[in-house]
């Protein structure tokens, strides 16, 4: 028995060996894909309900490796977080979307997205730089801070250090703050007595099975309360299903982002967006 545990112990050794020269090997190309043209970014709607006009969007990741095609940013920005390369390639996917967010404001004036949501992870935040460089950015490109959304998870916010300044920062130069897939950590209801907030968003775990009466209704209905109290944004994620669409129009929910409406498309795209109709 006893070499047999040694054995496994080798093995898993081996295994997060082979995870780490793995990830080691993902930062090494993903630093050259950063320099050129592999990254895109996508934007999904989030829209309003009743009807699903797009109210904003979402920029999400992407990378295409030249051998080894597209590559999710579930996979590289991990290893983007472990090697530190999240930081340069966090301010180039903040510079792209103020520059994408200026864009539409000039091409489609009052059509255009309202507000343009970055995500930025715990490694970003905890550059004392963070606030900074969001300020010098928006100097850049021209964009009013509030057309910009920061989005944060909670561990990123109780990840230490200056995370809580940053974003105190970022939220006094007028930039919106969104906590994102809110309900999953472990203290979300004290993360909104200590984080600057104006959006909540309801991570799709809870979205998923509000139709079957189950206990997530319950939370789902029960966060529409707290937002309304506390004068949040609700945005209910991963919305899938026209169901899913008219519970959460019926619990009080007034914005949404999922495939329902619309999946993360290229910029030239958001200008043709348009709902697709509530089928009833
Ligand atoms: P997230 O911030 O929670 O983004 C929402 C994710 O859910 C996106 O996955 C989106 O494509 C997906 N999604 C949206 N609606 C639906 C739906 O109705 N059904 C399903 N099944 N999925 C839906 P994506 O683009 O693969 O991104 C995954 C995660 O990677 C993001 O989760 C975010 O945490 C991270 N990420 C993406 N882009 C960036 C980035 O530029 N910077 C950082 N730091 N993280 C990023
Ligand atoms: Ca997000
Ligand atoms: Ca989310
Ligand atoms: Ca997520």
């Amino acid at each position: 028995a006893k070499g047999q545990g040694k054995g496994r112990q080798v093995t898993y050794a081996t295994a997060m060996d082979q995870r780490t020269a793995e990830q080691s090997r993902l930062a090494a190309d993903l630093r050259i894909a950063l320099d050129t043209d592999q990254l895109t970014l996508l934007y999904q709607p989030i829209v309003t309900m009743p009807g699903g006009a797009l109210f904003g969007v979402e920029a999400l990741l992407r990378w295409h490796h030249p051998e080894r095609g597209p590559i999710g940013p579930d996979v590289f920005i991990p290893a983007a977080e472990r090697t530190g390369l999240i930081v340069p390639l966090g301010a180039w996917v903040l510079e792209q979307a103020c520059r994408q967010a200026v864009t539409w404001r000039a091409e489609l004036g009052p059509a255009a997205p309202a507000t343009v949501s970055v995500n930025v992870s715990a490694r970003q935040l905890r550059e004392a730089r963070f606030a900074e460089d969001v300020a010098a950015v928006l100097g850049r490109t021209g964009l009013p801070p509030e057309v910009l959304t920061v989005e944060v998870t909670e561990t990123a916010v109780f990840d230490g250090g200056t995370a809580l300044t940053e974003l105190r920062a970022i939220a006094a130069l007028g930039v919106k703050i969104a906590l994102d897939d809110f309900g999953t950590g472990h203290s979300s209801l004290s993360l909104l007595r200590s984080c600057p907030a104006d959006v909540l968003k309801v991570d799709k775990s809870f979205v998923d099975d509000i139709t079957d009466g189950g206990p997530q209704a319950v939370v789902v209905a029960a966060l529409i309360g707290i937002c309304e109290g506390l004068g949040l944004r609700a945005v209910a994620e991963g919305v899938e299903t026209a169901e899913q669409a008219a519970e959460l129009q019926r619990l009080g929910y007034r914005y949404a982002q999922g495939f329902h409406y619309g999946r993360p498309m290229p910029a030239g795209e958001i200008a043709d967006y348009r709902p697709a109709a509530d089928k009833r």
